[in-house]
């Protein structure tokens, strides 16, 4: 199901946070949304998720609106770097919550949720932690427990805002290789906000690099390091010619 991204603007107080952006998201892709503080990566994650609406422009998946859809109607899976667990939940709950709040013709039983969250759990390699409590976890764990908690309710598309951005550098670097495996396991439609060159050249199947509103260019990993087409993108990826 491809995500086309329309035309899309934004403005705040005046300001453009995005400026006209299309984009086509293919079926199972990993596409990194990169850019410096303010270039609109979130604006753009936040419509794609429902939380917020553009000015002018749509997004369609496969010619249906995807905007109509409210939040909770749309399928996606959120992370976001402080999309916080609930913490009088445990973990098994935290991930069992997008399923148990839905409408009762669409819940699975008692069983399937024990069942799926189970399959989730030792997916994300959590699978003896499950009673546990939020403050009982690392900074890591928690963000694997916001990741089965999203896919729980096998999203069309999984949307990811900084996940590790709040991780120190050496697990930063375990989850992203973790991730990228996840994501060859389940082929799901996976958008990746983050700062970080070296985190979206690291894991995307294509590299979207946002300047102030707009998409400077957009390819794969080794075109956007070996042919920057503007001096932005040089500089950005740290090359030098
Ligand atoms: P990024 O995720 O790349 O850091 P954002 O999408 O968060 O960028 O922000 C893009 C621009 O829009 C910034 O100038 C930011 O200040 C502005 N902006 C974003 N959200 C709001 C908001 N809710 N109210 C006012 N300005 C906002």
């Amino acid at each position: 199901m491809t995500l086309a991204v329309q035309r899309l603007s934004r403005q705040f107080a005046g300001l453009a946070a995005l400026d006209d952006v299309s984009i086509d998201i293919a079926p199972g892709e990993f596409l990194a949304l990169v850019g410096p503080s303010g270039s609109g990566k979130t604006t753009l994650l936040r419509i794609l998720a429902g939380l917020d609406y553009p000015d002018k422009g749509g997004v369609t998946q496969d010619g249906e609106d995807f905007l109509a859809a409210s939040a909770r109607e749309r399928n996606v899976g959120l992370v976001f770097q402080h999309y916080a667990l609930f913490r009088h939940l445990t973990v098994r709950e935290n991930v069992a919550f997008g399923l148990r709040v839905r409408p009762r013709k669409r819940r699975p039983s008692r069983e399937e949720i024990r069942t799926r969250v189970d399959t989730l759990l030792k997916r994300v390699q959590l699978g003896d932690l499950g009673g546990r409590y939020p403050s009982q976890l690392s900074g890591g764990q928690r963000q694997r427990v916001a990741l089965a908690r999203a896919l729980a309710v096998e999203p069309d598309v999984l949307l990811l805002d900084e996940p590790f951005g709040a991780l120190d550098a050496q697990v930063r670097t375990a989850l992203r290789r973790w991730l990228r495996e996840l994501h060859e396991e389940l082929g799901l439609t996976t958008v990746f906000v983050t700062h970080d060159q070296e985190e979206a050249l690291e894991l995307a199947d294509r590299v979207a690099v946002m300047n102030k509103g707009r998409i400077e260019q957009v390819g794969p990993p080794h075109a956007i390091y070996h042919d920057p087409a503007t001096p932005f993108v040089c500089e950005f990826v740290g090359r030098t010619n």
